[in-house]
């Protein structure tokens, strides 16, 4: 079994107790971290990351709740105790370097060791060694500003091991870095954590770093909102089923997309709900399958089919009539949507007749599709409408309007049900259409 190695329960801070500005910065936070693990505290800024991270480190004691690193209140410890623990058990890097700028990188590497009762040679030589090992050791002689960022932060790492902490917390430590530097560092404290089995908690705002953990914790005005465990990584906590035993839909969701906000998985918790008569796993597979469509490797006949082919076979596992459907709705929307790819060529080659063509084409699709029955004035009206659209002259909202308008001042004179539901369809197109130009070159 895992072992917990720093617990938090109904964890409160509050700045400026008793005062008029008296602030709850966090309000009952739940954590638990077990020996080994790569946590992120992930949020906006002012979620209380930053508190939640100095809290750990020693230096805000908590209002309320309970704070405990191995089973020990670190805020009940002697002077002596919070010394050895804010040397030895934990190391710290920051998003500003933090280093001392009188002194060379050697220096600023080997100066957490004074407690150690090391002779100076020796504490150089742990420096050194570190500082090699992170792809900096020819910089020990110099001062840190004679560093770029990413070598600065390379020295922090190294100064934050030397003590050989067992829990290294970062704070936004690329947050200062251009991107590349950034990915170097982020692989630097991963490797700290998968080859020398260092605890790491690493505060970022920026989701793309969300990866590398094992679990994240999501904060925001000072709670703890979700925790997620991160499907890529073998687990070292026991994850448990939330709500004893009842795993709801969200959570399921939430497992298969780690790093997408609450709202879009719950609007794919609804979207599930609309399209009820196919379940979730179906809905995975079928987006599967509509990109391998879209990417032209399967072919109508091959979409109808996989379509239809049991879901344990690779397949969407629809029933035929419904397989059927759907494959025609989606063939011909990527007809259409192809030829308002080809009618934008067309725009630029200054091509009337082959436009009108096009535009004549997709206005009986439309009328079919939405049953119209169309005056003469009115597909005149719509043809117009359709073609400026389709040019970029008309913006969408002014096409909705357009085709509302009546016949004798230029419109379709269509009702405004009809109009939302064309204006929506024909944007499908477009979006399609116009992805496809891009994906074609
Ligand atoms: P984060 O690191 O997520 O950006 P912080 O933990 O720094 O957030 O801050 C959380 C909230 O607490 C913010 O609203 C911030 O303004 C407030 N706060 C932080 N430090 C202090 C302080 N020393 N005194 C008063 N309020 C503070
Ligand atoms: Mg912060």
């Amino acid at each position: 079994m895992a072992q917990i190695l720093i617990e938090a329960k109904d964890l409160e801070v509050t700045y400026n107790v008793g005062k008029s500005n008296e602030f709850k910065a966090l309000k009952g936070v739940d954590v638990e971290v077990c020996s080994g693990e790569y946590i992120i505290l992930f949020g906006t800024s002012g979620s209380g990351k930053s508190t939640l991270m100095n809290c750990i480190l020693g230096s805000l004691p908590n209002s309320g709740g309970y704070f405990a690193v191995k089973g020990e209140e670190v805020y009940k410890y002697t002077v002596e105790e919070m010394v050895y623990y804010q040397q030895v058990m934990v190391g710290i890097m920051f998003q500003t370097f933090n280093l001392i700028p009188s002194l060379t990188v050697l220096d600023n590497v080997a100066l957490p060791q004074i407690f150690a009762s090391q002779p100076i040679e020796k504490r150089q030589a742990k420096a050194q060694d570190l500082l090699d090992r992170f792809g900096v050791g020819h910089t020990s002689h110099k001062v840190p500003t004679n560093l770029s960022g990413g070598q600065q932060q390379r020295v922090s790492v190294a100064r934050s091991l030397v003590n050989d902490p067992e829990i290294l917390l970062c704070d936004e430590p690329v947050g200062n870095l251009d991107s590349r530097s950034a990915t170097d560092v982020m692989n630097t404290i991963e490797e700290v954590n998968q080859r020398d089995g260092k605890t790491i908690i690493l505060v970022t705002h920026d989701a793309k770093h969300l990866p590398y953990a094992h679990r994240v914790y999501y904060l925001q005005d000072g709670e703890i909102i979700r925790e997620v465990p991160n499907p890529e990584k073998e687990q070292i906590k026991e994850v448990e089923e939330p709500g004893g035993g009842l795993v709801s839909e969200i959570e399921h969701l939430t497992r298969l997309f780690p790093y997408v906000s609450l709202e879009e998985v719950r609007v794919k918790s609804l979207i599930n709900f609309l399209t009820q008569d196919i379940n979730f796993d179906q809905v995975q597979a079928l987006e599967k399958v509509v990109y391998r469509y879209i990417c032209g490797t399967l072919s109508d006949k091959e979409l109808r089919r996989v379509l239809r082919l049991r879901l344990e076979n690779g397949g969407v596992g629809v029933e035929e009539s419904h397989a059927r459907e759907m494959a025609r709705e989606l063939s011909k929307l990527m007809q259409r949507s192809q030829e308002v790819s080809r009618f934008r060529k067309l725009v630029k080659s200054h091509s009337a007749y082959y436009r009108h063509k096009y535009i004549k084409r997709l206005r009986r699709h439309l009328e079919k599709r939405f049953e119209l029955k169309l005056s003469d004035a009115q597909k005149r009206g719509m043809n117009q409408a359709l073609t400026d659209r389709l040019m970029g002259i008309l913006r969408k909202e002014d096409f909705k309007s357009r085709l509302r308008r009546s016949t004798n001042r230029e419109g379709a004179g269509l009702k405004p049900n009809t109009t939302r539901a064309i204006c929506d369809y024909l944007e499908k197109l477009i979006a399609q259409g116009v992805a496809f130009e891009k994906h074609k070159h």
